[in-house]
Formats: structure tokens, sequence, C-alpha cells
């Protein structure tokens, strides 16, 4: 029986303890007063665990390094671990996108599914207690935490990236790692609203835009990034919602002065037959006393939006719909089509939902987790380099990672 010690209560370090647990002495040091501190504010309290779908499309929903998880996730399916949680009583259901949650919709039946299976196996969980040295000597291992030191055979660094702070992922992982010359990309955050400089989220805090379409274009060719269609949020200094989420993986390692940002406030119709809505609308409302060019817009967008399109097009909402010229209806259109967003960077990781960057996974073994150049050193979860789209892929990188460490370490014992 080897002593494993797992430094973070994270969903990684959970899933790698109830495995590894089976035929190890486990402990796992946990800095906060309890585990799994983020699954409680994940998809809103209710916890999206994992994707209803294939290994394949799972794999396609990575951004960031898919390859390396082709093990991991043929180790650990979605499937997987949908049954890991019923088989514990959690009951889960399936919703739009494949997205899976507990029935309850209680992320706290996650947390608790994921402590009960390590307590069954006799995990010892320090809690209120913080790593601040990992050191190697003569195939053992010297932790050092805020209250006292350990000597163990394997650590595993559960530690999570940087996002939300609070919930106790500092980066304390890419210490860890940098003390033994382990390769760390630069992390930064994933999943994260992105700063404008225009002034309409102040103005218009917390307005969500429905069925509109972000693009992202390259400001010096002018090619474009990538369009994604759905929800945006307006939020202090930034949008947000699931749109600009998406983008802001897809745009953080790009410099953000060579990137321009528009909005589609009506993407389903394209330009030739937006004109002759208006145009159509105009002569409607040419027969009506007193129409202006406040109604005509009325008729286009949200309320709320209209004073910000009227001031894009430079037109007082008081022009009576007779002299709504030609120019100005080309200016509506292109304001509608093409509403241009000086996109300044990257919000902060107080709000991002992940941490793209960390561990290079060039120097894991992607079975194991295990680094290669230091046998018994594993990292697992969000402090590596690989991160997803929303939709659960998250915590299933986080669960599969945990699992295939936590099953070698089993393995290993059993040889
Ligand atoms: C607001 C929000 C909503 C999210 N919603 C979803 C969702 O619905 N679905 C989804 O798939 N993903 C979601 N995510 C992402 C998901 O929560 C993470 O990907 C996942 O928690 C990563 O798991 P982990 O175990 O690697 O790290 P973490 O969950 O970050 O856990 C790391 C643990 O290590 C502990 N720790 C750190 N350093 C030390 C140290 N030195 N000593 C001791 N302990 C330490 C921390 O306290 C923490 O408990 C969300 C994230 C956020 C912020």
């Amino acid at each position: 029986m080897s002593k494993v010690l797992i430094i973070g209560g994270g969903p990684s370090g959970l899933m790698c303890g109830a495995k590894a647990s089976r035929n190890n002495d486990v402990i796992i040091i946990e800095k906060n007063e309890k585990v799994g501190k983020k699954i409680y504010i994940t998809g809103k309290g209710r916890c999206n665990v994992t994707n209803n779908c294939s290994n394949q499309e799972f794999i396609n929903n990575v951004v960031t390094n898919p390859k390396f998880l082709y093990s991991a996730i043929n180790h650990f399916s979605c499937e997987d671990t949908m049954n890991f949680f019923e088989e514990r009583g959690v009951k889960l259901v399936t919703e739009r996108g494949n997205r899976v949650f507990p029935y309850s919709y209680h992320a706290s039946d996650i947390t608790k599914a994921l402590l009960k299976a390590c307590l069954d196996n006799n995990v010892e969980i320090k809690y209120f207690e913080t790593v601040v040295k990992v050191e190697k000597n003569n195939d053992k291992f010297y932790i050092t935490t805020n209250k006292s030191t350990y000597l163990v055979d394997k650590v595993v660094v559960a530690t999570g990236g940087m996002s939300y702070p609070q919930t106790g992922s500092t980066g304390d992982g890419y210490v860890f790692a940098k003390g033994f010359n382990i390769d760390v990309v630069k992390p930064i955050p994933g999943l994260v609203p992105l700063l404008v400089k225009e002034d309409f989220p102040r103005e218009l805090y917390n307005f969500t835009f429905k069925n509109v379409k972000l693009t992202a274009f390259f400001k010096s060719s002018k090619k474009l990034i990538h369009s994604e269609f759905g929800e945006l949020m307006t939020m202090k200094g930034a949008i947000g919602g699931p749109i600009a989420l998406t983008m802001s993986s897809l745009i953080n390692k790009l410099d953000p002065n060579d990137i321009l940002l528009e909005l589609d406030l009506k993407p389903a119709l394209n330009e030739e037959k937006l004109e002759k809505r208006i145009i159509n609308d105009i002569e409607l409302l040419k027969k009506k006393a007193n129409s202006n060019a406040f109604i005509l817009i009325r008729g286009l967008v949200p309320s709320s939006l209209i004073p910000m399109i009227l001031k894009r097009i430079d037109v007082d909402g008081s022009l009576l719909i007779k002299n709504v010229s030609q120019e100005i209806i080309i200016r509506l259109i292109n304001v509608l089509k093409h509403f241009r967003l000086e996109y300044s960077g990257l919000d902060s990781f107080s709000r991002a939902i992940i941490t793209s960057g960390g561990i290079s996974v060039k120097e894991l073994n992607p079975k194991t987790m295990e680094v290669k150049k230091i046998p018994g050193l594993f990292f697992v979860g969000e402090t590596i380099n690989i991160d997803a789209f929303t939709g659960g892929f998250n915590m299933q990188i986080a669960l599969s990672c945990g699992a295939s460490c936590g099953d070698y370490l089993y393995n290993l014992e059993n040889k």
C-alpha cells in the first residue's frame, strides 16, 4: 500500500481520491473549510456535471489540446460519469445541448457523492490546510503545509486553475510545477466576458440580447475568426452571456488590438430583406399621423435599444417618417447588421469560468497524468493546459483526468 497525497479537493482531486483509495493510503489536503467549493457555483448552483455525448463529440468541444484527452476520455467517458453518479443515488437529467444536471438541480448532490466515494474508502481529508511546498528526495515526496509536513510516495496536484480565486483556486499548482522545472503555459482567463470600450454596456446594464450573432474579425486582414449565434448580455464594461463566453475561448490567445467585434442584431434577415422590411414599414407608418423614426425602430429592436441605435445613426427620434431618407435607411441597416464593438481585452480571472493555459501537456503522460521526468508526481484537472466550451465539458475533463490517474495508482498496487 502506497501513501498518496492529493493537493486539492475539487472534482479532479476527489475523483482521483475515490479511485486510488481502493488500495492506497490516500490523504486529500484542502485549503477550504469544505471540498468542492467551486462545484457549488457551477451551472448557477445546479452543476452541469457532464454532457450526454460521444467521446468524439466531447473532443470536438475541447478548445485547447483536445488530442491529449483521447486516452482519458476513452478511459472514463461522459457515460461513465453519468453511471458513477447514478450508481451513487444521484438521479440525473439531460437538458438542451445534452447538458447533464442532477435531477434535484442541487450542485451539492455532486459534491456529496464524490466526497462519500472517498470517505467510503477511508480517504483522510484535511480541511483548512494549505500546501506551500512540494519537494522530492530519493523517491519520496516531502510536502509542507501551513500546519504540518508529510512524507509520501506519490503526489497528485489537483489545485485547479486561477478562475474565481475566492473558491480556493489561486494557481498554486503552477508554483509547485515551476519548482520542478515543469513547463507552464501562461495562464489566461477562459470563458470570460469581453471588455469593450463603448458606454453602452453601462447604459444598458444587465440587458439580454436574444437571437443575435456575434462575429470576430482580424482588424488587419479583415479575415473572419468566428461567428456565434445566440444570447448575449451586457455587464459592467463588458459583454457576457453564452456567445461572448464561447467567443472568448477562441480569441483569448490573440492580440486584442487586432480584433474587431461586430453584432448582427437581425441575423434572420440579410441586408436586402432588411431594406425591404424597413421600406415596407415606412410605407405603412406614413399612413399614420405623427409617425417618426423612434416608432420605426421600435418595430425592429427591443425598446431599450432604441436610444443607442438613434445615437449611432445620428438621427433624432422625433424625425417625421416622411423625412426618413434613403441615406438614413442605409445607416440604419448598417447599424443593425454591423453593430461595431471596440474590444479592449479579456475580463479578469475573478469573472472567468475557467483558466486557459497551465501545465504543458508535453510534460505529462496522457494515460496517467504523471509528469514524464518526475515519476510519482501527477497533475490532474484544470491545472493542465486544456480547456473546453461550456456544456459540462470542463467538469468532465476534471473527472476523466482524476479517474485516469486514480485508476493508474490503483492498478500499480494490484501488480
Ligand atoms: C462560476 C463557474 C461556473 C462553472 N460551471 C460549470 C458547469 O456548469 N459545468 C462545467 O463543466 N464546468 C463548470 N465550471 C468549471 C469547473 O468548475 C472547473 O473546470 C472544475 O471545478 C475544475 O476542477 P478541478 O478539480 O481541476 O479544480 P477546482 O474545482 O478549482 O478545485 C481545486 C481545489 O484545490 C484547492 N487548492 C488549491 N490550492 C491548494 C493548496 N495549495 N493547498 C490545498 N488546497 C488547494 C482549492 O481550494 C480547490 O478546492 C464552472 C466554473 C465557474 C467558476
